[in-house]
This record gives structure tokens, sequence and C-alpha cells, in this order.
């Protein structure tokens, strides 16, 4: 079968004929229809998340047909479309046992520690294949597994609650899904924080209130748009430590404060003011679970989430191609995804 595999850090992937993986009991095969290009997938090539084994088939957002099941796998059959969770896990462990395979020991991400979907065939475990209702395209299929799980992985941690109101700090690929998966969960006023001007106009088309950043600070208009109660959820998208803070001290008396946004930094807290007093949480989040997909699968289904089809870019299964839009990662902004179709028919 044919796949593009990443062979060197800081080189251009490359087209490879590689053996059609054989599979044990417990996996199965997909025939791969459409795989999401994802950033991390740029800062693998580029070195920035290490890998360990080379060559490796890139591609962590994956949609596709059964062609072939282990002995072991019931909830599947040959022709099922499916959607690939992203982590390949023991299901043993302590961790994995109580649902929470994201601290799984043995765990590999797939795309990374183990070849992915930039391929015509994958073998995953049968346990990270999800079916992928009619009504969800592959394209969707595929790119909503990676930062839509996650951004629902932190509204879930959060504990966001019908009526309450978030404040969402970022509006990129995260964001973009955290506002309309928010919504999904029957929240009040969603308030985001963002600087660009073209993201600010979206986030009012979608019918959330736009905090632009650069008019004063984001805490103040917040406290002023709540009459002074504060948020009730924050979600820190973006990964710095001024907007850590600030997604600190947005909220009101038992905020809950989701950290998603990865830094080296440092962040200070005055402990009494803004965590004591309120009985304010701060959350880390990391990743998301496989128990948390079939919501997300089924808010998807319902169309309450939706990536519009003018954001969407389709490559072929070429190097070429997809190094260049690698490469476009670099410099954009947007919510543009770029996602490569394998195959369109079985
Ligand atoms: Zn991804
Ligand atoms: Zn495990």
């Amino acid at each position: 079968m044919r796949a593009v595999r990443l062979t060197q850090v800081g080189k251009p992937l490359e087209e490879a004929e590689v053996d059609l993986p054989k599979i044990g009991a417990s996996d199965v095969l997909i025939r791969v229809a459409a795989s999401g290009i994802c950033h991390s997938d740029e800062h693998y090539r580029a070195g920035i998340s290490r890998i360990d084994r080379f060559p490796v088939t890139l591609g962590h957002e994956i949609a596709g047909w059964i062609e072939k099941v282990g002995g072991d796998i019931k909830h599947v059959t040959r022709g099922d479309r499916v959607c690939v969770h992203y982590l390949a896990h023991c299901g043993s462990c302590e961790f994995c046992t109580r649902g929470l395979e994201q601290f799984c020991c043995t765990g590999e991400m797939i795309g990374k520690h183990r070849d992915g979907g930039y391929a015509e065939f994958i073998k995953v475990p049968g346990r990270n294949a999800f079916v992928l209702p009619d009504e969800i395209s592959f394209e969707i299929g595929a790119i909503m597994m990676c930062s839509s799980a996650t951004a629902l992985h932190a509204l879930n941690k959060a504990r966001l609650k019908p009526g309450e109101s978030i404040a969402i700090f970022g509006f990129g690929g995260l964001g973009f899904s955290a506002l309309q998966l928010a919504r999904a969960f029957d929240c009040d006023q969603i308030y985001v924080v963002e600087t660009n001007a073209t993201k600010l106009a979206s986030i009012e088309k979608l019918g959330a209130v736009p905090i632009d950043a650069n008019k004063g600070n984001p805490i103040e208009q917040i406290a002023e748009a709540t009459k002074g109660k504060g948020a009730d959820v924050s979600l820190e998208l973006i990964g710095s430590a001024k907007t850590m803070r600030q997604a600190v001290q947005c909220l009101g008396a038992l905020g809950r404060a989701a950290l998603v946004g990865l830094t080296a930094e440092s962040m200070s807290i005055f402990p009494y003011t803004e965590l004591i007093n309120k009985e304010v949480e701060i959350i880390g989040v990391s990743d998301h679970l496989a128990a948390e997909l079939p919501t997300l699968i089924e808010f998807a289904r319902r169309g309450k989430l939706r990536f519009p089809p003018d954001a969407l870019r389709f490559v072929d299964l070429d190097a070429e191609q997809i190094n260049a839009s690698l490469n476009a990662f670099q410099n954009s902004i947007d919510h543009i995804r770029t996602i490569i179709k394998v195959a369109s028919d079985r």
C-alpha cells in the first residue's frame, strides 16, 4: 500500500510503498477514506515534538471503512464506516480499566509512536474504532477526533452546566469547536476573548460575545458584561501565562478555569483573593477520552458541531501536497482545515 512517511526530523515527508499491516485478534484494519492534517504533524516534522521511531507514517485524524476485523472484535464488521480514537492503549492497566486511558503507561499515539493515517490502510486496536453515522462525512469524522474532542473534554473537566456562562480565551481550532460545543451544553452567554479582527467578527457571527482584548482588559470587559458576577467557567486555549491568569481572574464565585494551552511559563495567582475567597478551581486538561467520543459524534450528527465547507481544503495522498499543507501552518491564523482524501469509495 502507499503511505506518506516521516523518515527524519526536519525533512519533508516521503512517499513509500509499505506492506499491508497484519492484524491481531483485537485489531481492525481500516481502509482510510480521509485523514486530517494537524498542526501537531508539523511539530513532529519540525522536531518540536519528539519522535523516536523512524520511519513513521503520520496522521492521527482518521476515518474510513472497516476492511478486516480481528476475531475478538464484535462491535464493527467489514464495510462499517468508522472514525478513530487516536490513543492506542492497553485496555487493562489501572488507568485503562477506570476509563482514563490517556494515562495508560503503554499508550501509543497513532501517527507518532505507531503508524498513522497518511496511508491507504491503517491497523488500530478494535476498541479505537467508533462507528461513524451516515450523516457525518468522512472528512468531518476525521478532523473532529482531535481538537473538537479535546474541546469537549475541557468542557467536561470544567463541569459546564446548563445556564452557566463561559469565557473562552483564544479562537483557534479548539476555540472554534469549544464555542459550538458549549452551546450544545445549553450554557448561557459565551464570551470569546481574541485580538484578531477577522476572528472577532466570526465569533459574533456564531452568536457569541466577542471580547476584543485590544480594547482594554478582558477581565473588566467580562465583569461588565456579567454585571460584576464574573464567568462560571473559563477555557484557556492559547498557552500563555498572561491569558491563564486572566482565565482565573474572570471567574465568579465557584468558577472553574480549565487550562488547555501549553506553555513553559509559570503563572502567578493571589491565592486568597483569586482562589480561596471565591472557591475557584484551576483544572488541567490533557487530550480526551474514548468514553467522550460517542457524545461528540452525536453532537456532530445532530448538526451541533459544524465545520463550514468553505473552511475545508482537500489534498491527495501525495507527499508534495501534504508537505505544502504542513508548511502553510507556519503562518496560518484562520480556521482552514486540510484533509487528505485517500479514497472516495470502497
Ligand atoms: Zn490533530
Ligand atoms: Zn492501559
